[in-house]
């Protein structure tokens, strides 16, 4: 069967994030064909909205036998079930947030699904962990490495590996 390599970053800025981004990995594990690659957790400040709240960000790197949009409706059903909140405001606050960046090398134009994620390359808090998982990815739109998106940034939002016992003893 034909297998999908996804990559998918995972954000949060609500509740208890880690357990957030723990809990997506293991619903999103239910549809793949083996443990997804992790990156590491970084802390962001939020990006075009004010908060105190800091953002918890991983990319994670899946395979799977589902489509790109059966992928995305699963990933909203998991927003919900992560007790995700919207109400039609733009960038705002939130337990879990799901985005699709890659679906294999495909360039995907739907009405609710735009691949690779159209946002993504001007943003450190996605391209920071999407190099570190996959530096020599090639983005197939720009056709640049993830590596090369990322030394050339001007988002210079600060991205923060996040250590969770150091912050425990705090
Ligand atoms: P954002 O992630 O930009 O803050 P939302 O999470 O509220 O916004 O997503 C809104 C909609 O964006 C989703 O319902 C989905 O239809 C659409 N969308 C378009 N492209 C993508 C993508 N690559 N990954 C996830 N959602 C996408
Ligand atoms: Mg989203």
């Amino acid at each position: 069967m034909f297998k999908n390599k996804v990559f998918i970053l995972l954000g949060t800025n609500l509740g208890q994030r880690e357990i957030n981004l723990s809990r997506a990995v293991m619903k999103i594990s239910e549809f793949c064909m083996h443990d997804p690659e992790i990156s590491s957790i970084y802390e962001t400040v939020p990006w075009g909205f004010e908060s105190d709240q800091l953002f918890l960000n991983q990319v994670i790197k899946i395979e799977t036998t589902l489509n790109a949009l059966e992928i995305l409706e699963r990933l909203l059903k998991i927003e919900n079930q992560l007790g995700r909140k919207r109400d039609g405001k733009g960038y705002q606050s939130r337990t879990i947030d799901l985005d699709i960046l890659y679906f294999n090398s495909d360039i995907i134009q739907y009405e609710t699904l735009t691949i690779p994620h159209p946002r993504m390359h001007t943003r450190s808090f996605t391209m920071v962990p999407m190099a570190e998982i996959a530096a020599e990815f090639i983005h197939p739109v720009l056709q640049c490495s993830q590596q090369e998106i990322l030394d050339k940034l001007v988002d210079k939002n600060q991205v923060k590996r996040y250590n969770s016992a150091e912050q425990r003893k705090d």
